[in-house]
């Protein structure tokens, strides 16, 4: 163990709602549909979107 293996805090973590990683292209935020942007779920923090509201989602060409 040489300590050179340390865990970044750089890479983006993708939640389980979001659909790309925030800031790739064709990337925009959207309401999460499974807490309809509110956070929570029956009270409890979203799993989809962290509580947050958001996910990540992609925007291709309409
Ligand atoms: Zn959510």
């Amino acid at each position: 163990m040489t300590g050179n293996n340390q865990p970044s805090n750089e890479s983006p973590k993708l939640l389980a709602g979001d659909e790309t990683e925030p800031g790739s292209e064709q990337s925009a935020e959207g309401i999460c549909l499974a807490c309809g942007g509110s956070g929570e779920q029956s009270g409890k923090e979203c799993s989809d979107c962290g509580g947050s509201g958001i996910v990540t989602v992609i925007v291709g060409d309409a």
